[in-house]
């Protein structure tokens, strides 16, 4: 079975505490069968250019650590095999790309295939979920999502406000949500409306599902059923083909129960079976929906 993930910190932990334990190692990725995890480049404590490029600067030297240490990067989703682990780069927090076109290309180049438009700061091109709903993409926001679906690079919406994401659907781009929940069940500012995820299943978008319990329930409490619930609300939203994981595994201090680092996804998995979630959608669900997305979403604009 492919097994995909859409988002974790581990890089900014690795970067930014050096020495201690990270909740994604190799060892239990390949433990836990994951085929692909992407490695987030997150934009961290600072807004200001100069310390996201400092910090930048460090999760990547980490990446080529890692890479040195065997960790095989993979330039597209669907280099994922079965029994096989292969991390690719995302960006949360657009900072990097706010001045210039070209800088989307570079990162590309590199092997971001998804950038999350905004993390918690109002930035060049779009304002966090965070701050409001209302302030749709700036211009400049515009111009860097059109040249991401040139390049390849998927517009990530997960922190980005409700207007953002609905400008990115209106420009005829599907963007994804890396790590991102239901509104209906937990209304935190960050999960997505049944409109909005209705409209994105609709368009071909992608949702990973976020494994923190404050998004996934209002009191913070949570179990693998809470975790079902999600998925099986999405799938009656028309979701089918359409979600799968973004744990946010070392960016979360809180976990659900029994799911703690991803040799805990396949207990997340048997509890989906037993919820009724099986075969091909399930299969889907662990990592084959990701891959479909980045065939419909490559060829949108070239
Ligand atoms: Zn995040």
């Amino acid at each position: 079975m492919i097994l995909c993930d859409t988002h974790c910190d581990t890089l900014y932990a690795l970067a930014t505490r050096p020495g201690q334990a990270t909740d994604v190692t190799m060892e239990r990725l390949q433990k836990a069968g994951i085929s692909l995890q992407t490695l987030a480049l997150y934009v961290g404590g600072s807004p200001k250019k100069e310390d996201v490029q400092v910090l930048f600067d460090n999760m990547l030297r980490v990446f080529d650590r890692l890479k040195d240490q065997g960790w095989q990067q993979a330039m597209d989703p669907r280099e994922a095999e079965d029994g096989k682990v292969k991390v690719m780069l995302s960006i949360e927090g657009c900072e990097l790309l706010e001045d210039g076109l070209e800088s989307i290309g570079l990162w590309r180049g590199r092997g971001v295939r998804m950038a999350a438009i905004t993390w918690n700061y109002e930035n060049g091109l779009g304002t966090p979920a965070k701050l409001n709903a209302t302030e749709g993409l700036k211009p400049y926001g515009r111009q860097a999502v059109r040249e991401m679906a040139r390049v390849g690079m998927a517009p990530d919406t997960s922190h980005l406000n409700e207007q953002g994401f609905w400008d990115i659907l209106e420009m005829g781009i599907v963007p994804l949500a890396s790590h991102s929940c239901c509104k209906a069940l937990c209304g935190h500012c960050r999960n997505l409306s049944d409109e909005q995820l209705k409209a994105l299943f609709a368009a071909g978008g992608y949702v990973g599902l976020n494994f923190y319990p404050w998004f996934l329930s209002d009191d913070g409490k949570c179990t693998l059923d809470t975790l079902c619930d999600h998925v099986i609300h999405m799938l009656e939203l028309g979701g089918e083909g359409r979600i799968g994981f973004g744990s946010d595994f070392d960016g979360i201090e809180e976990k659900v129960p029994g799911l703690e680092s991803p040799l805990d996804v396949p207990a997340l998995i048997a509890a989906l079976e037993r919820r009724g979630v099986t075969g091909d959608i399930l299969e889907g669900i662990a990592g084959k929906n990701l891959l479909s997305y980045y065939d419909r979403f490559d060829p949108m604009i070239k």
